[in-house]
């Protein structure tokens, strides 16, 4: 396994939509586009299965600012793309271009997977399965059983409250800085959470501002806290819940990755509690969207040795 880590070369260029045509040839190709797009893991273990796997394609990643994306799209579509990953800020205009939206897209809201066929757009979501299988791996836990808190409730966080909801879990809270995202994405979930477990007095499904009182006032009843919020990416950031708030029997996700530890992640482990960062939610994500461009299953191990080597 070591000789074939030699073998594959990750692409690093950033591909914008003036220089897209340098890779116009026969090689096949995938890809991720966002903005900002330079420090994408994405290439670098994609690349890996797909060198591990003696596949040819070549993953690669693409700048695109909001006003180019339409024709950006246009572009990849002409050309020998056989799918790409779609990240800030593009998984919505993403879910509003594709020929046909998936189960999962029409799910979770956005689109953060395209496979394209000959020119037919399909689009998926991976980033809730990716989460939840992350979950368990991380705390051999399964979504279904537990009481989650969510903070935020932008594109991840509905994202992951809709994942939650359709799992059925036990309790859903959603703290956002914008309460009214959060009021009426919890009006939204009512419906479908069914659980017949005894709440006591608790609301099965409530939203609540993201302030250290509300969320103090929750977890009791809570065994995961997940943070989409974007609080935590810079390292300057404080934790939004104080470690006094934060008990031993929790589990804190935080889908934030990067080389620096969370300070939310922080505050969990000096409380005692366990966590994890997003670097699991990027791994299954990912292995998720390379099954659905391949139809084989994805290299797990290899894919995470390239991402935390
Ligand atoms: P988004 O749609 O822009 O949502 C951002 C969220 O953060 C909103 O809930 C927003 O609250 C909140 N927020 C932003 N600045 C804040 C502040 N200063 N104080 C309090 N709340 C603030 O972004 P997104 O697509 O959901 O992505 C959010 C995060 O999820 C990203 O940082 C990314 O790292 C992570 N993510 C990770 C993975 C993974 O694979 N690990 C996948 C997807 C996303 P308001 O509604 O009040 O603005």
């Amino acid at each position: 396994m070591e000789l074939l880590f030699n073998h594959f070369v990750t692409d690093n260029t950033v591909y914008t939509l003036e220089t897209l045509s340098q890779l116009e040839s026969d090689t096949p190709l995938l890809g991720v586009i966002g903005y900002p797009i330079k420090h994408s893991k994405s290439p670098l273990f994609q690349q890996a299965a797909l060198d591990h796997s003696g596949r040819a394609e070549k993953y690669v990643k693409i700048e695109v600012p909001e006003d180019q994306f339409s024709d950006v799209i246009d572009k990849m579509k002409r050309m020998p793309f056989l799918g790409w990953n779609i990240t800030i800020p593009h998984k919505r205009s993403m879910a509003e271009t594709v020929d046909e939206k998936m189960e999962s897209a029409l799910l979770l809201g956005g689109v953060n997977t395209v496979l394209n066929q000959n020119g037919v757009l399909k689009g998926y979501n991976t980033d809730g399965m990716g989460w939840k299988h992350a979950v368990r791996e991380s705390f051999s836990l399964d979504i279904h059983d537990l009481r989650i808190l969510i903070l935020g409730a932008g594109g991840a966080g509905a994202g992951l409250a809709r994942q939650a909801a359709a799992d059925q879990c036990e309790r859903l809270v959603i703290a956002n800085r914008t309460v009214e995202t959060a009021q009426s994405l919890a009006e939204e979930l009512k419906e479908s959470m069914k659980s017949q477990r005894l709440q006591g007095a608790q609301a099965l499904v409530k939203a609540i501002p993201l302030d250290p009182e509300a969320i103090r006032a929750e977890i009791d009843t809570i065994d995961l806290i997940v943070n989409t919020t974007s609080i935590g990416l810079r390292p300057e950031d404080g934790s939004m819940i104080p470690e006094s708030i934060i008990q031993p029997h929790l589990c804190v996700y935080d889908t934030i990755y990067g080389e620096h530890e969370t300070p939310l992640i922080r505050s969990a482990r000096q409380a005692g509690a366990r966590t994890a960062s997003g670097l699991s939610m990027l791994l299954h994500q990912g292995a998720l969207s390379y099954e659905i461009w391949t139809g084989q299953p994805a290299p797990i191990e290899v894919m995470r040795q390239a991402l935390t080597s």
